[in-house]
Protein backbone atom coordinates (compact mmCIF):
# COMPACT_ATOMS: atom_id res chain seq x y z
CA UNK A 1 0.00 0.00 0.00
CA UNK A 2 3.06 2.08 -0.76
CA UNK A 3 2.65 4.45 -3.42
CA UNK A 4 5.23 7.11 -5.08
CA UNK A 5 4.86 10.68 -4.89
CA UNK A 6 5.30 12.25 -8.37
CA UNK A 7 5.98 15.05 -7.66
CA UNK A 8 9.00 13.93 -5.56
CA UNK A 9 9.65 11.55 -8.40
CA UNK A 10 10.23 14.28 -11.49
CA UNK A 11 11.82 16.57 -9.02
CA UNK A 12 14.64 13.68 -9.92
CA UNK A 13 13.60 12.51 -13.49
CA UNK A 14 13.06 16.43 -15.07
CA UNK A 15 13.96 19.05 -12.00
CA UNK A 16 14.21 22.17 -14.37
CA UNK A 17 11.17 21.21 -16.37
CA UNK A 18 8.05 23.56 -15.55
CA UNK A 19 5.16 21.72 -13.33
CA UNK A 20 2.29 25.04 -13.38
CA UNK A 21 2.07 28.17 -13.32
CA UNK A 22 -0.01 30.78 -11.67
CA UNK A 23 -2.40 32.38 -14.71
CA UNK A 24 -2.72 35.40 -12.92
CA UNK A 25 0.48 36.83 -11.27
CA UNK A 26 2.38 34.71 -14.10
CA UNK A 27 5.05 33.23 -11.14
CA UNK A 28 6.12 29.54 -12.93
CA UNK A 29 7.19 26.62 -10.81
CA UNK A 30 9.60 23.59 -11.66
CA UNK A 31 9.37 20.35 -10.53
CA UNK A 32 12.09 20.73 -8.09
CA UNK A 33 10.76 24.67 -6.96
CA UNK A 34 7.60 23.00 -6.47
CA UNK A 35 8.90 19.96 -4.50
CA UNK A 36 10.98 22.30 -2.29
CA UNK A 37 7.95 24.54 -2.00
CA UNK A 38 5.85 21.70 -0.48
CA UNK A 39 8.50 20.48 2.07
CA UNK A 40 8.76 24.16 3.56
CA UNK A 41 4.82 23.77 3.41
CA UNK A 42 5.50 20.23 5.30
CA UNK A 43 7.31 22.75 8.04
CA UNK A 44 5.15 25.57 8.37
CA UNK A 45 1.97 22.97 9.18
CA UNK A 46 4.22 21.20 10.98
CA UNK A 47 5.04 24.04 12.84
CA UNK A 48 1.30 24.65 13.50
CA UNK A 49 1.11 20.94 15.07
CA UNK A 50 -0.30 19.00 11.93
CA UNK A 51 0.14 15.32 12.31
CA UNK A 52 -0.86 12.29 10.58
CA UNK A 53 -5.09 11.59 10.22
CA UNK A 54 -5.33 15.27 11.31
CA UNK A 55 -7.67 18.08 9.01
CA UNK A 56 -6.76 20.59 6.70
CA UNK A 57 -9.58 22.74 5.08
CA UNK A 58 -8.86 24.76 2.58
CA UNK A 59 -11.62 27.50 1.35
CA UNK A 60 -10.66 29.53 -1.53
CA UNK A 61 -10.58 29.78 -5.41
CA UNK A 62 -8.19 28.06 -7.09
CA UNK A 63 -4.62 28.28 -6.72
CA UNK A 64 -1.07 27.43 -6.46
CA UNK A 65 -0.24 27.52 -3.23
CA UNK A 66 -3.94 25.64 -2.80
CA UNK A 67 -2.12 22.69 -4.26
CA UNK A 68 0.73 23.07 -2.28
CA UNK A 69 -0.89 22.73 0.63
CA UNK A 70 -2.94 20.08 -0.09
CA UNK A 71 0.36 18.11 -1.08
CA UNK A 72 2.24 19.15 1.92
CA UNK A 73 -1.03 17.56 4.02
CA UNK A 74 -0.66 14.45 2.35
CA UNK A 75 3.14 13.85 3.17
CA UNK A 76 2.89 14.38 6.85
CA UNK A 77 -0.10 11.61 6.20
CA UNK A 78 -2.75 13.88 6.87
CA UNK A 79 -6.40 14.72 5.85
CA UNK A 80 -6.81 17.87 2.98
CA UNK A 81 -10.40 19.38 2.54
CA UNK A 82 -11.14 21.84 0.38
CA UNK A 83 -14.44 23.28 0.78
CA UNK A 84 -16.81 24.84 -1.41
CA UNK A 85 -17.05 28.29 -1.60
CA UNK A 86 -20.68 28.88 -3.03
CA UNK A 87 -22.23 27.48 0.28
CA UNK A 88 -23.94 30.01 3.07
CA UNK A 89 -22.27 29.77 6.44
CA UNK A 90 -24.54 27.15 7.49
CA UNK A 91 -24.17 25.05 5.21
CA UNK A 92 -20.31 25.30 5.67
CA UNK A 93 -20.65 25.29 9.64
CA UNK A 94 -22.46 21.59 8.74
CA UNK A 95 -19.50 20.42 7.16
CA UNK A 96 -17.04 21.81 9.61
CA UNK A 97 -18.77 20.41 12.35
CA UNK A 98 -18.59 17.19 10.01
CA UNK A 99 -14.64 17.02 9.26
CA UNK A 100 -13.51 18.71 12.41
CA UNK A 101 -10.41 20.58 10.89
CA UNK A 102 -7.80 21.93 12.94
CA UNK A 103 -6.59 24.44 10.39
CA UNK A 104 -9.02 26.57 7.79
CA UNK A 105 -6.79 28.35 5.13
CA UNK A 106 -9.23 30.97 3.29
CA UNK A 107 -9.09 34.29 3.09
CA UNK A 108 -12.29 34.89 4.21
CA UNK A 109 -12.82 34.53 7.49
CA UNK A 110 -16.15 32.89 8.40
CA UNK A 111 -18.60 33.58 10.90
CA UNK A 112 -18.19 31.14 13.48
CA UNK A 113 -15.27 28.56 13.63
CA UNK A 114 -15.76 25.02 15.23
CA UNK A 115 -14.14 24.73 18.25
CA UNK A 116 -10.48 24.13 18.03
CA UNK A 117 -10.44 24.91 14.71
CA UNK A 118 -8.04 28.14 13.69
CA UNK A 119 -8.38 30.85 10.64
CA UNK A 120 -5.33 31.20 8.62
CA UNK A 121 -4.70 33.23 5.60
CA UNK A 122 -3.63 31.23 2.66
CA UNK A 123 -2.09 34.45 1.09
CA UNK A 124 -0.21 35.04 3.93
CA UNK A 125 0.85 31.18 3.75
CA UNK A 126 2.09 31.98 0.61
CA UNK A 127 4.00 34.91 1.03
CA UNK A 128 5.82 33.69 3.90
CA UNK A 129 7.11 30.04 2.43
CA UNK A 130 9.98 31.72 0.43
CA UNK A 131 11.74 32.47 3.80
CA UNK A 132 10.94 29.19 5.02
CA UNK A 133 13.61 25.82 5.05
CA UNK A 134 12.29 23.13 3.68
CA UNK A 135 11.32 20.08 6.18
CA UNK A 136 13.28 16.70 5.56
CA UNK A 137 10.94 14.67 3.64
CA UNK A 138 9.08 12.49 6.14
CA UNK A 139 8.70 8.53 5.47
CA UNK A 140 5.95 8.18 2.46
CA UNK A 141 2.47 7.28 4.30
CA UNK A 142 0.46 4.50 3.37
CA UNK A 143 -1.15 4.77 -0.04
CA UNK A 144 -4.56 3.00 1.46
CA UNK A 145 -4.94 5.95 4.66
CA UNK A 146 -7.67 8.55 3.45
CA UNK A 147 -5.50 11.43 2.26
CA UNK A 148 -8.28 14.01 1.11
CA UNK A 149 -12.00 14.29 2.31
CA UNK A 150 -13.81 15.48 -0.63
CA UNK A 151 -17.65 16.31 -0.53
CA UNK A 152 -19.88 15.04 -3.35
CA UNK A 153 -21.46 17.66 -5.49
CA UNK A 154 -24.99 17.66 -3.37
CA UNK A 155 -26.72 17.73 -7.11
CA UNK A 156 -29.16 14.41 -5.09
CA UNK A 157 -29.11 16.14 -1.48
CA UNK A 158 -26.32 16.66 1.54
CA UNK A 159 -23.19 16.76 0.71
CA UNK A 160 -21.35 13.31 1.38
CA UNK A 161 -17.63 13.55 2.66
CA UNK A 162 -15.86 10.74 0.58
CA UNK A 163 -12.59 9.33 1.20
CA UNK A 164 -10.12 9.23 -0.99
CA UNK A 165 -6.33 7.74 -0.76
CA UNK A 166 -3.30 8.21 -2.48
CA UNK A 167 -3.96 4.74 -4.28
CA UNK A 168 -7.47 6.55 -5.64
CA UNK A 169 -5.33 9.39 -6.57
CA UNK A 170 -2.90 7.34 -8.90
CA UNK A 171 -5.48 4.99 -9.96
CA UNK A 172 -7.53 8.06 -11.43
CA UNK A 173 -4.32 9.21 -13.12
CA UNK A 174 -3.63 6.42 -14.77
CA UNK A 175 -6.99 5.65 -16.45
CA UNK A 176 -7.05 9.24 -17.46
CA UNK A 177 -3.73 9.26 -18.83
CA UNK A 178 -4.37 6.15 -21.12
CA UNK A 179 -8.27 7.41 -22.02
CA UNK A 180 -6.87 10.80 -22.52
CA UNK A 181 -3.57 10.34 -24.34
CA UNK A 182 -1.87 12.40 -21.92
CA UNK A 183 1.95 12.46 -22.32
CA UNK A 184 5.02 14.22 -20.39
CA UNK A 185 5.12 17.43 -21.13
CA UNK A 186 1.61 17.75 -22.11
CA UNK A 187 -0.55 21.03 -20.52
CA UNK A 188 -3.77 21.61 -18.59
CA UNK A 189 -5.82 24.19 -17.83
CA UNK A 190 -7.19 24.33 -14.54
CA UNK A 191 -10.52 26.37 -14.05
CA UNK A 192 -12.67 23.89 -12.41
CA UNK A 193 -13.41 24.44 -8.58
CA UNK A 194 -10.86 22.24 -6.45
CA UNK A 195 -13.14 21.64 -4.28
CA UNK A 196 -15.05 18.98 -6.78
CA UNK A 197 -13.23 16.12 -8.30
CA UNK A 198 -12.42 17.34 -11.85
CA UNK A 199 -10.78 20.22 -9.84
CA UNK A 200 -8.51 18.61 -7.45
CA UNK A 201 -8.10 15.18 -8.64
CA UNK A 202 -8.75 15.29 -12.65
CA UNK A 203 -7.20 18.42 -13.87
CA UNK A 204 -4.13 18.14 -11.79
CA UNK A 205 -3.15 14.29 -11.27
CA UNK A 206 -2.70 13.37 -14.88
CA UNK A 207 -0.16 16.15 -15.83
CA UNK A 208 1.44 15.19 -12.21
CA UNK A 209 1.83 11.61 -13.08
CA UNK A 210 3.17 12.03 -16.44
CA UNK A 211 5.53 14.53 -15.83
CA UNK A 212 3.68 17.56 -17.51
CA UNK A 213 2.15 21.29 -16.56
CA UNK A 214 -0.75 22.87 -15.35
CA UNK A 215 -1.95 26.01 -15.58
CA UNK A 216 -3.94 27.33 -12.59
CA UNK A 217 -6.75 30.26 -13.20
CA UNK A 218 -8.73 31.33 -9.67
CA UNK A 219 -11.87 30.06 -11.80
CA UNK A 220 -13.58 29.99 -15.00
CA UNK A 221 -14.82 32.82 -16.78
CA UNK A 222 -15.66 32.04 -20.35
CA UNK A 223 -13.98 34.65 -22.25
CA UNK A 224 -10.66 34.24 -20.41
CA UNK A 225 -10.78 30.28 -21.04
CA UNK A 226 -11.46 30.97 -25.15
CA UNK A 227 -8.51 33.62 -24.94
CA UNK A 228 -6.15 30.61 -22.95
CA UNK A 229 -7.26 27.95 -25.27
CA UNK A 230 -6.46 29.97 -28.43
CA UNK A 231 -3.10 31.36 -27.09
CA UNK A 232 -0.26 28.82 -28.55
CA UNK A 233 2.59 30.38 -26.32
CA UNK A 234 0.61 28.78 -23.07
CA UNK A 235 -0.21 25.42 -25.46
CA UNK A 236 -2.74 23.73 -23.29
CA UNK A 237 -3.16 20.22 -25.11
CA UNK A 238 -5.79 18.96 -22.56
CA UNK A 239 -9.06 20.77 -21.38
CA UNK A 240 -11.45 19.55 -18.99
CA UNK A 241 -14.80 20.70 -17.64
CA UNK A 242 -18.69 20.28 -17.21
CA UNK A 243 -21.07 20.46 -20.24
CA UNK A 244 -22.78 23.84 -18.72
CA UNK A 245 -18.84 25.34 -18.90
CA UNK A 246 -18.76 24.17 -22.48
CA UNK A 247 -21.89 25.69 -23.53
CA UNK A 248 -20.78 28.79 -21.18
CA UNK A 249 -17.58 28.51 -23.79
CA UNK A 250 -19.23 28.60 -27.30
CA UNK A 251 -22.00 31.54 -26.58
CA UNK A 252 -19.09 33.83 -25.69
CA UNK A 253 -18.40 36.48 -27.36
CA UNK A 254 -14.89 35.58 -28.20
CA UNK A 255 -15.20 31.69 -29.08
CA UNK A 256 -13.17 31.27 -31.85
CA UNK A 257 -11.86 27.28 -31.77
CA UNK A 258 -10.19 27.80 -34.83
CA UNK A 259 -7.35 28.87 -32.72
CA UNK A 260 -7.38 26.35 -30.15
CA UNK A 261 -4.28 24.77 -32.21
CA UNK A 262 -2.58 22.88 -29.69
CA UNK A 263 -5.74 21.38 -27.84
CA UNK A 264 -5.89 17.48 -28.29
CA UNK A 265 -9.17 17.54 -26.98
CA UNK A 266 -12.38 19.02 -24.71
CA UNK A 267 -12.81 16.88 -22.08
CA UNK A 268 -16.69 16.64 -20.49
CA UNK A 269 -17.81 14.67 -17.51
CA UNK A 270 -19.82 15.38 -14.35
CA UNK A 271 -23.36 15.44 -16.17
CA UNK A 272 -25.38 14.71 -19.07
CA UNK A 273 -23.72 15.81 -22.49
CA UNK A 274 -26.40 16.11 -25.01
CA UNK A 275 -25.54 14.02 -28.36
CA UNK A 276 -26.74 17.00 -30.33
CA UNK A 277 -23.94 19.10 -28.67
CA UNK A 278 -21.42 16.82 -29.20
CA UNK A 279 -21.71 16.63 -32.74
CA UNK A 280 -21.92 20.60 -32.74
CA UNK A 281 -18.85 20.87 -31.34
CA UNK A 282 -16.94 18.10 -33.93
CA UNK A 283 -18.43 20.08 -36.43
CA UNK A 284 -16.21 22.87 -34.97
CA UNK A 285 -12.90 20.76 -35.41
CA UNK A 286 -12.93 20.13 -31.50
CA UNK A 287 -12.91 16.41 -30.37
CA UNK A 288 -15.30 16.74 -27.42
CA UNK A 289 -14.38 14.08 -25.19
CA UNK A 290 -17.04 12.89 -22.88
CA UNK A 291 -16.05 10.72 -19.29
CA UNK A 292 -17.93 9.40 -16.54
CA UNK A 293 -16.93 9.45 -13.32
CA UNK A 294 -17.79 10.50 -9.50
CA UNK A 295 -16.47 12.11 -6.20
CA UNK A 296 -16.57 8.00 -5.17
CA UNK A 297 -14.81 6.39 -8.32
CA UNK A 298 -12.70 9.50 -9.92
CA UNK A 299 -12.39 8.78 -13.38
CA UNK A 300 -14.09 5.91 -14.64
CA UNK A 301 -15.15 5.57 -18.06
CA UNK A 302 -13.80 7.41 -21.36
CA UNK A 303 -14.26 7.90 -24.91
CA UNK A 304 -11.07 7.32 -27.20
CA UNK A 305 -9.68 10.60 -29.15
CA UNK A 306 -10.81 8.97 -32.46
CA UNK A 307 -12.95 11.73 -34.25
CA UNK A 308 -15.16 8.98 -36.05
CA UNK A 309 -16.00 7.39 -32.88
CA UNK A 310 -17.16 10.13 -31.01
CA UNK A 311 -19.65 11.46 -34.06
CA UNK A 312 -20.97 7.35 -34.09
CA UNK A 313 -21.14 6.70 -30.27
CA UNK A 314 -22.01 10.43 -29.31
CA UNK A 315 -24.09 10.28 -26.16
CA UNK A 316 -21.72 7.07 -24.88
CA UNK A 317 -19.39 7.89 -22.10
CA UNK A 318 -17.32 5.10 -23.12
CA UNK A 319 -14.81 2.85 -21.73
CA UNK A 320 -13.28 1.73 -18.20
CA UNK A 321 -9.49 2.48 -17.87
CA UNK A 322 -7.15 0.09 -17.36
CA UNK A 323 -7.39 0.02 -13.94
CA UNK A 324 -11.01 -0.12 -13.26
CA UNK A 325 -13.96 -3.24 -13.93
CA UNK A 326 -17.48 -2.18 -14.63
CA UNK A 327 -20.78 -3.99 -14.60
CA UNK A 328 -24.37 -3.14 -14.92
CA UNK A 329 -26.74 -5.50 -13.14
CA UNK A 330 -30.88 -5.55 -13.19
CA UNK A 331 -32.21 -5.15 -9.05
CA UNK A 332 -31.06 -8.76 -8.24
CA UNK A 333 -27.36 -8.12 -9.27
CA UNK A 334 -26.99 -10.30 -12.13
CA UNK A 335 -25.93 -9.03 -14.97
CA UNK A 336 -27.89 -7.21 -17.80
CA UNK A 337 -27.31 -8.70 -21.57
CA UNK A 338 -25.76 -5.86 -23.78
CA UNK A 339 -28.59 -2.94 -24.87
CA UNK A 340 -30.68 -3.40 -21.77
CA UNK A 341 -30.55 -0.62 -18.68
CA UNK A 342 -28.79 -2.09 -15.55
CA UNK A 343 -27.49 -0.06 -12.65
CA UNK A 344 -23.20 0.92 -13.21
CA UNK A 345 -21.47 -0.87 -10.73
CA UNK A 346 -17.71 0.05 -10.18
CA UNK A 347 -14.47 -1.63 -8.80
CA UNK A 348 -10.95 -1.46 -8.69
CA UNK A 349 -8.27 0.76 -7.16
CA UNK A 350 -9.77 4.01 -8.05
CA UNK A 351 -12.84 3.31 -6.12
CA UNK A 352 -13.12 5.05 -2.10
CA UNK A 353 -12.64 3.09 1.00
CA UNK A 354 -16.09 4.39 2.01
CA UNK A 355 -17.44 7.77 3.42
CA UNK A 356 -16.09 9.90 6.44
CA UNK A 357 -18.41 9.63 9.95
CA UNK A 358 -21.03 7.52 7.51
CA UNK A 359 -20.15 3.68 7.92
CA UNK A 360 -23.83 3.34 6.98
CA UNK A 361 -23.09 4.45 3.74
CA UNK A 362 -20.91 1.99 2.76
CA UNK A 363 -22.97 -0.67 3.44
CA UNK A 364 -25.77 0.74 1.63
CA UNK A 365 -23.57 1.77 -1.65
CA UNK A 366 -21.47 -1.66 -1.69
CA UNK A 367 -21.82 -5.26 -2.49
CA UNK A 368 -20.31 -7.57 -0.48
CA UNK A 369 -17.50 -8.14 -2.90
CA UNK A 370 -16.78 -5.18 -3.08
CA UNK A 371 -18.65 -3.38 -5.88
CA UNK A 372 -20.26 0.09 -5.71
CA UNK A 373 -23.61 0.78 -6.73
CA UNK A 374 -23.27 3.86 -8.42
CA UNK A 375 -26.86 5.18 -8.54
CA UNK A 376 -26.44 5.67 -12.38
CA UNK A 377 -28.39 3.65 -15.09
CA UNK A 378 -26.12 2.49 -18.18
CA UNK A 379 -26.49 0.56 -21.14
CA UNK A 380 -23.61 -1.27 -23.12
CA UNK A 381 -23.66 -1.68 -26.84
CA UNK A 382 -22.06 -4.52 -29.07
CA UNK A 383 -18.84 -2.80 -28.76
CA UNK A 384 -18.89 -2.42 -25.20
CA UNK A 385 -19.34 1.14 -25.32
CA UNK A 386 -21.83 2.24 -21.85
CA UNK A 387 -24.04 5.59 -22.32
CA UNK A 388 -25.03 6.31 -19.06
CA UNK A 389 -29.36 6.52 -19.33
CA UNK A 390 -30.11 8.60 -16.48
CA UNK A 391 -29.51 8.60 -12.63
CA UNK A 392 -31.94 5.46 -10.78
CA UNK A 393 -32.99 8.45 -8.68
CA UNK A 394 -34.91 10.33 -11.74
CA UNK A 395 -35.87 7.90 -14.12
CA UNK A 396 -39.67 7.81 -13.72
CA UNK A 397 -42.33 5.60 -15.03
CA UNK A 398 -45.68 6.87 -16.80
CA UNK A 399 -48.39 4.76 -18.06
CA UNK A 400 -46.09 2.00 -16.65
CA UNK A 401 -43.15 2.46 -18.99
CA UNK A 402 -39.75 3.76 -17.93
CA UNK A 403 -38.76 7.71 -18.90
CA UNK A 404 -35.52 8.70 -18.82
CA UNK A 405 -35.48 12.19 -18.18
CA UNK A 406 -32.05 12.56 -20.14
CA UNK A 407 -33.17 11.18 -23.36
CA UNK A 408 -35.64 13.96 -22.80
CA UNK A 409 -33.94 16.47 -22.63
CA UNK A 410 -31.53 15.54 -25.11
CA UNK A 411 -34.90 16.02 -27.34
CA UNK A 412 -36.07 19.17 -26.21
CA UNK A 413 -32.24 20.78 -26.79
CA UNK A 414 -32.22 19.87 -30.00
CA UNK A 415 -34.74 23.06 -30.75
CA UNK A 416 -33.28 25.85 -31.43
CA UNK A 417 -35.54 27.95 -28.83
CA UNK A 418 -34.56 25.82 -26.15
CA UNK A 419 -31.12 27.30 -24.30
CA UNK A 420 -31.57 25.02 -21.17
CA UNK A 421 -33.62 22.27 -20.45
CA UNK A 422 -34.33 19.94 -17.14
CA UNK A 423 -37.48 17.37 -16.98
CA UNK A 424 -38.34 15.44 -13.78
CA UNK A 425 -41.50 13.36 -13.20
CA UNK A 426 -44.18 14.31 -10.98
CA UNK A 427 -46.94 12.62 -9.65
CA UNK A 428 -50.12 12.21 -11.90
CA UNK A 429 -53.61 10.88 -11.41
CA UNK A 430 -54.52 9.06 -14.90
CA UNK A 431 -50.55 8.10 -15.58
CA UNK A 432 -49.13 7.55 -12.11
CA UNK A 433 -46.28 9.71 -12.99
CA UNK A 434 -45.64 12.38 -15.79
CA UNK A 435 -42.60 14.24 -17.99
CA UNK A 436 -42.90 18.06 -16.47
CA UNK A 437 -40.30 20.48 -18.12
CA UNK A 438 -37.95 23.26 -17.38
CA UNK A 439 -36.81 25.48 -19.96
CA UNK A 440 -34.62 28.40 -20.81
CA UNK A 441 -35.59 29.88 -23.79
CA UNK A 442 -32.77 31.06 -26.26
CA UNK A 443 -32.22 34.71 -26.88
CA UNK A 444 -35.18 36.17 -29.72
CA UNK A 445 -37.25 33.00 -28.70
CA UNK A 446 -40.87 32.67 -26.98
CA UNK A 447 -41.81 29.16 -27.08
CA UNK A 448 -44.83 27.79 -25.43
CA UNK A 449 -46.28 24.08 -24.85
CA UNK A 450 -47.50 23.12 -28.45
CA UNK A 451 -44.79 24.14 -30.11
CA UNK A 452 -42.28 21.81 -27.81
CA UNK A 453 -44.80 19.10 -28.06
CA UNK A 454 -45.00 18.83 -31.87
CA UNK A 455 -41.10 19.22 -31.71
CA UNK A 456 -40.84 16.37 -29.66
CA UNK A 457 -43.48 14.16 -31.63
CA UNK A 458 -40.56 13.85 -34.19
CA UNK A 459 -38.50 12.02 -32.11
CA UNK A 460 -40.03 10.29 -28.68
CA UNK A 461 -42.77 8.61 -27.74
CA UNK A 462 -45.86 9.66 -26.38
CA UNK A 463 -45.85 8.90 -23.22
CA UNK A 464 -41.92 10.83 -22.93
CA UNK A 465 -43.30 14.25 -23.71
CA UNK A 466 -43.90 16.15 -21.06
CA UNK A 467 -47.31 17.16 -20.31
CA UNK A 468 -46.42 20.61 -18.65
CA UNK A 469 -43.94 22.86 -19.58
CA UNK A 470 -42.79 25.60 -17.38
CA UNK A 471 -40.44 28.42 -18.86
CA UNK A 472 -37.92 30.10 -16.24
CA UNK A 473 -35.08 32.35 -16.60
CA UNK A 474 -32.95 30.29 -15.47
CA UNK A 475 -32.37 26.78 -13.54
CA UNK A 476 -31.28 25.81 -10.00
CA UNK A 477 -27.60 24.54 -10.12
CA UNK A 478 -24.87 23.32 -7.73
CA UNK A 479 -21.17 24.74 -7.60
CA UNK A 480 -20.50 22.54 -10.65
CA UNK A 481 -23.36 23.21 -13.02
CA UNK A 482 -25.28 20.48 -12.33
CA UNK A 483 -29.14 20.77 -12.16
CA UNK A 484 -30.59 20.11 -8.87
CA UNK A 485 -33.35 18.30 -9.67
CA UNK A 486 -34.77 17.74 -5.95
CA UNK A 487 -35.35 21.81 -5.46
CA UNK A 488 -36.94 21.29 -9.06
CA UNK A 489 -39.42 18.65 -7.46
CA UNK A 490 -40.41 20.78 -4.87
CA UNK A 491 -41.41 23.42 -7.44
CA UNK A 492 -43.37 21.23 -9.25
CA UNK A 493 -45.48 20.21 -6.57
CA UNK A 494 -46.36 23.91 -5.20
CA UNK A 495 -46.20 25.92 -8.34
CA UNK A 496 -49.84 25.44 -10.51
CA UNK A 497 -48.63 23.98 -13.83
P1 LIG B 1 -24.50 13.82 -4.73
O1 LIG B 1 -23.83 12.49 -4.69
O2 LIG B 1 -24.18 14.67 -3.57
O3 LIG B 1 -25.94 13.75 -5.04
P2 LIG B 1 -23.30 14.08 -7.35
O4 LIG B 1 -23.64 12.65 -7.50
O5 LIG B 1 -23.70 15.00 -8.46
O6 LIG B 1 -23.87 14.66 -5.98
P3 LIG B 1 -20.53 13.92 -8.07
O7 LIG B 1 -19.78 12.84 -7.43
O8 LIG B 1 -19.85 15.21 -8.36
O9 LIG B 1 -21.73 14.25 -7.12
O10 LIG B 1 -21.12 13.46 -9.46
C1 LIG B 1 -21.19 12.11 -9.89
C2 LIG B 1 -22.43 11.90 -10.71
O11 LIG B 1 -22.42 12.73 -11.88
C3 LIG B 1 -22.58 10.50 -11.26
O12 LIG B 1 -23.12 9.62 -10.30
C4 LIG B 1 -23.52 10.72 -12.45
O13 LIG B 1 -24.87 10.77 -12.04
C5 LIG B 1 -23.12 12.08 -12.95
N1 LIG B 1 -22.23 11.99 -14.12
C6 LIG B 1 -20.88 12.01 -14.14
N2 LIG B 1 -20.39 11.96 -15.39
C7 LIG B 1 -21.47 11.90 -16.21
C8 LIG B 1 -21.64 11.85 -17.63
N3 LIG B 1 -20.60 11.88 -18.45
N4 LIG B 1 -22.90 11.78 -18.11
C9 LIG B 1 -23.97 11.78 -17.29
N5 LIG B 1 -23.87 11.84 -15.95
C10 LIG B 1 -22.64 11.92 -15.41
MG1 LIG C 1 -23.47 11.05 -6.11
Amino acid sequence: GVFADPVALHAGLRPEAEVCRDLVSGRSWTYRQFDQDIQRAVAVLQSEGIGAGDRVAVLARNSVSQVIVQQAVMRLGAIFVPLNWRLSPPELARLLADCTPRLLYTDDPLPAMPPGCRAVSLDALAKNLDSQTPAPRPPTPSGLDPCIILYTSGTSGVPKGVLLTRQFLMATAVNFSVLGEVDTGDTFLCDSPMFHVIGIVTQIWPPLLRGGRFLVSPGFEAEKTNERLGDARLGITHYFCVPQMAEALRHAPNFAPQHWTRLKALFTGGAPNPPAHIRWWLDQGVLMVDGYGMTETGTTLGMPLSRPLLRDKAGAVGLAGPLTSVRLVDPADRDVPDGTPGELLVRGPNVTPGYWNRPEERTRCFTDDGWIRTGDIGRRDGDGFIAIVDRCKDMFISGGENVSPVEVEAALIEHPGVREVAVIGMADPQWGEVGCAFVVEAPGWTLDPEILTQHCQASLARYKIPKVFHVVEALPRTGSGKVQKHLLRRQATTAPA
